[in-house]
């Protein structure tokens, strides 16, 4: 188990904690993720004729399992290898003015406005799952890679698989509570009106799966 670096669960804390009432934007950085990385891929691919690539192919997925309570955004994408995992998931890399705002709201307590007007990133994951999974195979490299985390203790690597190159995000929610219920994020309607409301200008196919039971 690693530790996350101090600035990163800080932040971890706040959306674990958070009474914030746009908790379902956590989709929207997702997929905003997967868009990126299919984008890095995608340039890469115009300068690098060894990369191949069928535009048309580039897609993201979104899916869930009810029973399991899991929701899944995947992306094509360029991927990430072990030690990407590791810097790129454990040190929280945003700018000045968001670990300013995370500082002022823990000192007064008041989280409400600091997370809406700008990317807070993947920890959002963590104000809807009480564990988030995330499997990566790199573009180019034949390992794949998983890292694990409750947001609380760390986060672990470990040997993975995956078939093609890529990331699969996979969120346990939370368990609901008398006040609080995530279940609105384990239907094919509720997903899909989020993704039509925060993910207009991504530029790739959101697919949408439904697991049947
Ligand atoms: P930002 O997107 O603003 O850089 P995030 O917190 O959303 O910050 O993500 C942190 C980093 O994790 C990204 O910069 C990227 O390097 C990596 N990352 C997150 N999701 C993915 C993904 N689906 N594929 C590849 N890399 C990813
Ligand atoms: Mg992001």
């Amino acid at each position: 188990m690693k530790k996350f670096k101090t600035e990163s669960q800080k932040l971890l804390d706040l959306m674990i904690n958070s009474i914030y009432t746009n908790r379902e934007i956590f989709l929207r950085e997702l997929v905003s993720n997967a868009s990126d990385a299919v984008d890095k891929l995608y340039f890469a691919s115009l300068t690098d004729s060894d990369i191949q690539l069928n535009r048309a192919d580039l897609r993201i997925l979104v899916s869930f399992d009810a029973d399991a309570r899991t929701v899944t955004v995947s992306d094509n994408g360029i991927g990430m290898t072990q030690d990407q995992l590791d810097k790129n998931l454990g040190t929280i890399a945003h700018s000045d003015s968001m670990a300013f705002k995370a500082d002022n709201a823990e000192r007064q307590g008041d989280d409400v406005d600091i997370i809406g007007q700008f990317g807070v990133g993947f920890y959002s994951a963590f104000m809807v799952a009480k564990k988030v999974r995330v499997v990566s195979r790199a573009f180019g490299s034949d390992e794949a890679w998983a890292w694990e985390s409750n947001g609380v203790d760390g986060y672990t690597i470990e040997p993975a698989a995956r078939d093609e190159h890529g990331t699969d995000v996979v969120l346990t929610l939370k368990d609901n509570t008398d006040d609080e219920s995530f279940d609105e994020f384990l239907t094919e309607y509720g997903l899909k009106n989020l993704i039509k409301r925060y993910s207009n200008y991504v530029r790739y196919p959101i697919q949408m799966e439904v697991t049947k039971t």
